[in-house]
């Protein structure tokens, strides 16, 4: 299954010239905040809420991970999340540039990063304004929700694919990796049921949640294995939830089947 750590691994020269590493930068936050970052790592976030300073006996403090917008705490908690300061000119908040709601994993935040142009993009006037999408914040694509076209045909390593729709440049967003969203212990029960069918689409969400696209998925769970993938995914700390973006591991012209290494 995809996760953040085995992405990381897969790709680690790209990633560590493209992003500063953060283990070991935490820049204001508390170092103990590092499982934020991993998804494998952390299960689903449920805020904290209980009254007074976060201590020992937060539940954030316990799972090492970072208060969030919702939690109960006062909003000057050094462990809360506070977004980015990246400025909205010329791409900003990207993969490639140094937003570090991106170098955590997370989308840019339309509550919390003021100046990117996070709220702009996301606002439902602006959804299909391609120039104001072009230079405002990049880090938005999951919550953005609009999807590369891509068509379903007879695959070339086994029955049906997804075949890329337009050119695509690397990086770029594909589209998300939908489902139901199920708790370990179902996934377990699910897939041993799939398992005598021959055919599975449960996909590791986080340490404690599973996307199954069997019967609610989109087209992604079309996308068929293959050792030498052409997209990859990435799971997004997405307005207080995990979500998973399909992007594209180089540039794609219109008409390739779309692979992703599943193992
Ligand atoms: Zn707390
Ligand atoms: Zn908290
Ligand atoms: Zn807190
Ligand atoms: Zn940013
Ligand atoms: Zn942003």
């Amino acid at each position: 299954m995809a996760d953040v750590e085995s992405l990381d691994s897969n790709q680690k020269a790209p990633l560590k010239r493209k992003r500063p590493n953060v283990k070991g930068n935490y820049g204001d936050y508390p170092a103990d905040c590092h499982k934020t970052l991993n998804s494998n790592e952390r299960s689903y976030f449920k805020p904290c809420l209980h009254t007074g300073p976060c201590n020992s006996e937060c539940p954030c403090v316990k799972d090492k991970v970072m208060c969030e917008k919702t939690c109960m705490c006062d909003a000057d908690c050094p462990r809360k999340w506070r977004g980015c300061k990246c400025i909205a000119s010329g791409k900003a908040c990207s993969i490639t540039t140094a937003c570090p709601c991106a170098r955590w994993n997370r989308e840019c935040d339309p509550d919390l990063c003021s100046g990117c142009g996070a709220a702009e993009t996301l606002s439902p006037t602006n959804r299909y304004d391609l120039e104001l999408a072009k230079e405002c914040c990049q880090n938005v694509v999951i919550q953005r929700d609009i999807p590369k076209r891509t068509l379903l045909g007879v695959s070339g390593v086994s029955g049906l694919g997804l075949f890329i729709g337009e050119n695509v440049k690397k990086d770029g967003f594909l589209g998300e990796y939908k489902g139901e969203i199920i708790s370990n212990d179902e996934a377990e029960r699910r897939g041993k049921l799939y398992d005598r069918r021959g055919v599975s689409f449960l996909f590791t969400l986080n340490k404690t949640q599973v996307i199954d696209a069997t019967r609610a998925g989109n087209k992604f769970r079309f996308v068929n294995h293959y050792k030498k993938p052409n997209c990859f995914a990435r799971v997004l700390f997405t307005n207080c939830t995990h979500r998973i973006g399909m992007f594209a591991k180089r540039d794609l012209v219109a008409g390739e089947e779309l692979y992703f290494d599943y193992g």
